[in-house]
């Protein structure tokens, strides 16, 4: 068992923006506290960044209170309960507390109610079920602190009944234990998810996509990751193979500020058909979509590379693909019989990727042809792409005097 900080409860309701919430919304009849990842993470001294607050408040009492207060209040989520009130530009989710009527596997009929007990047991895992009032009283109904001293994730309740409520705390189990646990998954959540599996199916590829890109970049991300393929749920996620080397050392290269969208290509793209079949499968941003395009882009490339990467290919590299991918490509190739890689060759990128270095750019535009005598038309594009092989063949200068010469060569061609 690892100690709490419980003292970190007190600097979390000794911050200014969230006592002068609280003490507005709590009151002779009314009770409103901090509760779920605002608690755990205050007692394992991790950072806190968004305070979430259950209150048996309803929805219209609580827009009413906050602007007699003068705090500006949203309706974010109103149909369940949710207003965000900003304190001093600091906003605050408050919830009225809820207790679930129906579920089906994905969505749940909630009625407000007035117990915080309640609102605790249809929470997923007791380390995400505490609550912690003005007074500076902690609130666990369920065991979170144990569990959490622990660094266990547990299902509160029977978990095969929890899961079948919703599928997608399977997910959530194996974020969670990704993030703070320690050891092996619980035994009976793990034996559970197995279990309840095919539920999977019928959830959203939304919110799939949301639990698998915030495990992606948990702490143990990779052990986790190994578990779901030893598990069987991991061909199912993705699609396709995975390449757990590769992620690897991606994850030991960011591990300060991982992305999850990378971490996805290192773990799931090979060839460009994953990119698009992953951009399906998880519902993928046009620009998240992007960049496995272009890191399987540079995969195929750096395979086939025959010579060494030196500076000179890492400044060719960058002027034709973002060095971010680049950096992620080269990470997870790290280890393997191609490419090889020089050493100084990796710091260039790194500069270029920090932006000490600043990436070449081509240095002829179809105007300078026309000023030179060529006529406008379709013979502009096609020379402009002849200079453009040259100039990357060459080392991709930037200076005026390559430039000029290099204009002169390309009209001499005419
Ligand atoms: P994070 O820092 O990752 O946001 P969190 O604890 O705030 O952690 P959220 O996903 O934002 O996690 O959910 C907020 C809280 O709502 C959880 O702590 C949990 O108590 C509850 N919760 C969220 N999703 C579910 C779910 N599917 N089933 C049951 N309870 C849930
Ligand atoms: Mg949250």
């Amino acid at each position: 068992m690892e100690t709490l900080h419980r003292q970190e409860l007190a600097n979390l309701l000794a911050r200014p923006e969230l006592r002068r919430l609280l003490e507005v919304f709590n009151g002779r009849t009314e009770e409103t506290r901090v509760v779920g990842g605002a608690v755990r993470n205050a007692l394992l001294g991790r950072p806190v960044t968004e305070v979430d607050c259950a209150t048996t408040m309803l929805p219209d009492a609580i827009m009413g209170r906050a602007k007699e207060a003068g705090f500006k209040a949203v309706p974010t989520g109103i149909e369940h309960g949710t207003i965000t009130v900003i304190v001093d530009g600091e906003p605050f989710e408050i919830t009225t507390l809820r207790e679930d009527v129906e579920t089906d596997g994905r969505h749940a009929v909630v009625h407000f109610g007035r117990d915080f007990v309640r609102d605790a047991r249809r929470r997923d895992f007791t380390i995400n079920a505490m609550s912690l009032g003005l007074d500076g009283q902690l609130y666990d109904y369920t065991g979170g602190e144990a569990d959490l001293a622990a660094r266990r994730v547990r299902f509160i309740g029977d978990a095969h009944t929890r899961i079948r409520e919703d599928y997608l705390r399977i997910m959530r189990f194996f974020r969670f234990h990704a993030e703070y646990a320690q050891g092996a998954p619980d035994p009976e959540g793990l034996a559970a998810s197995g279990a309840e599996r095919q539920g999977l199916a019928i959830l959203s590829k939304e919110r799939i996509r949301h639990e698998l890109l915030k495990l992606l970049v948990a702490k143990r991300a990779e052990e986790t990751i190994r578990i779901l393929a030893d598990h069987g749920f991991l061909t199912e996620l993705l699609g396709g193979a995975a390449e757990f080397g590769r992620f690897g050392r991606v994850a030991a290269d960011d591990r300060d500020s991982p992305v999850a969208i990378w971490r996805l290509a290192a773990l799931a793209v090979g060839v460009e058909e994953d990119a698009e079949r992953l951009r399906d499968q998880l519902r993928l941003s046009n620009d998240e979509h992007r960049k496995l395009a272009a890191y399987a882009e540079l995969l195929s490339l750096l395979k086939t590379w025959s010579l060494p990467v030196d500076t000179a290919a890492i400044r060719r590299l960058v002027a034709d693909h973002e060095p971010e991918a680049l950096g992620i490509a080269l990470a997870a190739t790290a280890r393997e019989p191609s490419p090889v890689v020089h050493e100084d060759a990796r710091e260039a990128l790194a500069r270029y990727r920090s932006g000490t270095e600043s990436v070449p750019v081509f240095p002829l535009r179809g105007a300078d042809l026309i000023e030179g005598g060529v006529p406008k038309g379709p013979k502009i594009g096609e020379m402009l792409a002849r200079a453009r092989q040259a100039w990357l063949a060459e080392g991709c200068r930037t200076d005026e005097v390559y430039a000029r010469d290099l204009l002169r060569r390309v009209l001499e061609q005419l």
